[in-house]
C-alpha cells in the first residue's frame, strides 16, 4: 500500500510541530505502507521570503526565476527537518527536493504547471525501507532550474506524485477539519462537507476558498484521485473530493460560499467600439500570463462610439497587468486606465443551481438585505460571484452563507 500525506504550512510551524507529525504518522502507518510525504515551508516562511525580496525590490516578482530560487528554500528547510525528526524516532527517511522527486515542469517561473513526474528515485528509496519526503510547491524545468508552482502549489504537489505513483491514497492535512461551506474563520454557521465533487471543489477553489489549490482538484480528477482533506490536529475524518457524491448530501443546491480578497479591478475607459479591441487587450495579458477574471464590456456610448472595457485579474498579477494595459491602453488612444484595489468578490457554487434562475436572484437579495452594493455579476454554469467593496466582505459572505444555510 502506498499512500500520499501532505502536510501545509501551519502544519509544520515549529520543530515541535514537526516532531509531533513525524509521530503521528508513525504511530498510525500499516505493516505494509509505503509513506510518501509532502510538505509546505514553514508557517509564514513563504510570506517573508518575499518580503525580504522587497526589501531589494518593490516588484520582486519581475526577477521571477531569481524568486524561485529564492521561494523553493522554504520547502526545502521543512523536508530535512522532518527526515531528522523521522530517524531520530527511529525511522528512516530521506528528503528530495522537487527536481530529485522528478516533477518537471514549464520554465513559467512562480507560476509553473506539472508537465510530467518521473518518481524513480522515489520508488527506489520507498522500496529501500524509508519515509520519503518531498518538497511541496517545487519542481525543475528542463534546464534544471527550480520552478514553483503557483501560491498554495504544494496540494497540486501531492496530489500530481499520488497520481504518478498509483497511491492508494492522498491526504491533504491542514488547520481545518476539511472543507466548509464558507471559510470557517470567516462564515459562522459554516459546515464541514462529508464529501463535494471535483468539479464544485475546482470552482470553489477558483473562486478564492484557498484551502485547496485549483491545479490540485483538477490533478485528482484527471487521474481519479479521491482527495481527503483532513485536520493535522485531530483524527477525525475530513471531507472527500470525488467524482460523484455517495452520500444524502448531494440534495444541496447550493455547495458553498467562497470568497476572494485578492483582486483588484482594471478598467479602460473610452476605446473604441470596433472589432479587435477585446482581442487586443485580452491577448496581450494572456501572452503576459496574467489570469483574467469577471470581464464587463459598457454599454456603447452612441454619439462616440466608445465602451469601457471592465475586468478583474488576480491582486498578484497587477503589477503586471498594469504595465500591459497601459501600454495597450495608449495604442488603443484610451481615455484612461483605472485601477482599483479595494473590491472582492462573493461566489456561490453549487451544480445544483443549473437551470435554476432563482437561486442567484436569491444571493443578490441576501446582498441586498445587508446593504451589500454589487460591482460586477458575472456566472458560470454552477456558480454565480459578486464583485463588493473589500470592506463588506465579511458581512458578504455571512449574509449569503446564512440565506442558503440558515442555523
Ligand atoms: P495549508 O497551509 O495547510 O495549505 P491553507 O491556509 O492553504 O492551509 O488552507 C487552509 C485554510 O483555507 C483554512 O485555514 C481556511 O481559513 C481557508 N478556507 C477558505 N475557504 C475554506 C473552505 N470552504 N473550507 C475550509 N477552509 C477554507
Ligand atoms: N509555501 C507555499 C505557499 O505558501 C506553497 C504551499 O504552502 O502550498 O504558497
Ligand atoms: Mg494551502
Amino acid at each position: 500500500m502506498l499512500t500520499v500525506k501532505k502536510f501545509g504550512g501551519s502544519s509544520v510551524a515549529t520543530a515541535e510541530k514537526i516532531t509531533a507529525i513525524a509521530e503521528r504518522v508513525l504511530r498510525e502507518k500499516q505493516a505494509d505502507e509505503q509513506i510518501v510525504m509532502v510538505v509546505s515551508a514553514m508557517g509564514d516562511t513563504t510570506d517573508e521570503l518575499i518580503e525580504l525580496a522587497k526589501g531589494i525590490d518593490q516588484d520582486p516578482y519581475r526577477f521571477a526565476r531569481e524568486m524561485d530560487m529564492l521561494l523553493t528554500t522554504g520547502e526545502q528547510v521543512t523536508i530535512a527537518l522532518l527526515a531528522m525528526a523521522f530517524k531520530k524516532l527511529g525511522q528512516d527517511a530521506i528528503s528530495l527536493t522537487g527536481r530529485m522527486a522528478g516533477i518537471a515542469t514549464d520554465d513559467v517561473y512562480t507560476k509553473g504547471r506539472i508537465l510530467d513526474i518521473t518518481p524513480r528515485r522515489v520508488h527506489e528509496e520507498l522500496d529501500s525501507g524509508k519515509i520519503v519526503i518531498v518538497a511541496g510547491f517545487q519542481g525543475a524545468d528542463a534546464a534544471g532550474n527550480p520552478v514553483t508552482l503557483g501560491r498554495g502549489g504544494s496540494d497540486t504537489s501531492a496530489v500530481a506524485l499520488a497520481g504518478a505513483l498509483k497511491a492508494d491514497s492522498c491526504e491533504i492535512f491542514t488547520d481545518v477539519e476539511g472543507v466548509f461551506s464558507a471559510d470557517p474563520r470567516i462564515a459562522k454557521g459554516a459546515r464541514k462537507m462529508q464529501e463535494i465533487t471535483y468539479n464544485e471543489m475546482l470552482e470553489m477553489a477558483r473562486l478564492g476558498a484557498g484551502v485547496m489549490q485549483p491545479r490540485s482538484v483538477e490533478m485528482g480528477q484527471l487521474y481519479g484521485i479521491p482527495i481527503h482533506v483532513r485536520s493535522t490536529f485531530s483524527q477525525n475524518r475530513g471531507t472527500v473530493i470525488r467524482e460523484d457524491y455517495t452520500m444524502e448530501e448531494k440534495s444541496f443546491v447550493i455547495r458553498g460560499v467562497a470568497h476572494d480578497e485578492k483582486v483588484a479591478k482594471i478598467a479602460v475607459l473610452g476605446v473604441q467600439n470596433t472589432p479587435g479591441v477585446a482581442h487586443k487587450i485580452f491577448a496581450a495579458l494572456a501572452d503576459a500570463n496574467v489570469d483574467v477574471d469577471m470581464i464587463v464590456q459598457s454599454i456603447r456610448n452612441i454619439e462616440k462610439n466608445v465602451t469601457d472595457m471592465v475586468f478583474t485579474v488576480a491582486i498578484g498579477d497587477l503589477n503586471q497587468a498594469k504595465a500591459v494595459v497601459d501600454k495597450v491602453a495608449e495604442e488603443l488612444d484610451a481615455v484612461a486606465v483605472l485601477i482599483e484595489e479595494d473590491v472582492a468578490k462573493v461566489s456561490i457554487v453549487g451544480a445544483g443551481m443549473l437551470g435554476n434562475p432563482g437561486i442567484a436572484a436569491r444571493m443578490f437579495g441576501a446582498l441586498a438585505k445587508a446593504g451589500i452594493n454589487i460591482d460586477i455579476i458575472s456566472t458560470s454554469e454552477i456558480s454565480v460571484s459578486c464583485l463588493i467593496k473589500s470592506s463588506e466582505i465579511k458581512d458578504a459572505v455571512n449574509a449569503v452563507h446564512n440565506e442558503f444555510f440558515p442555523a
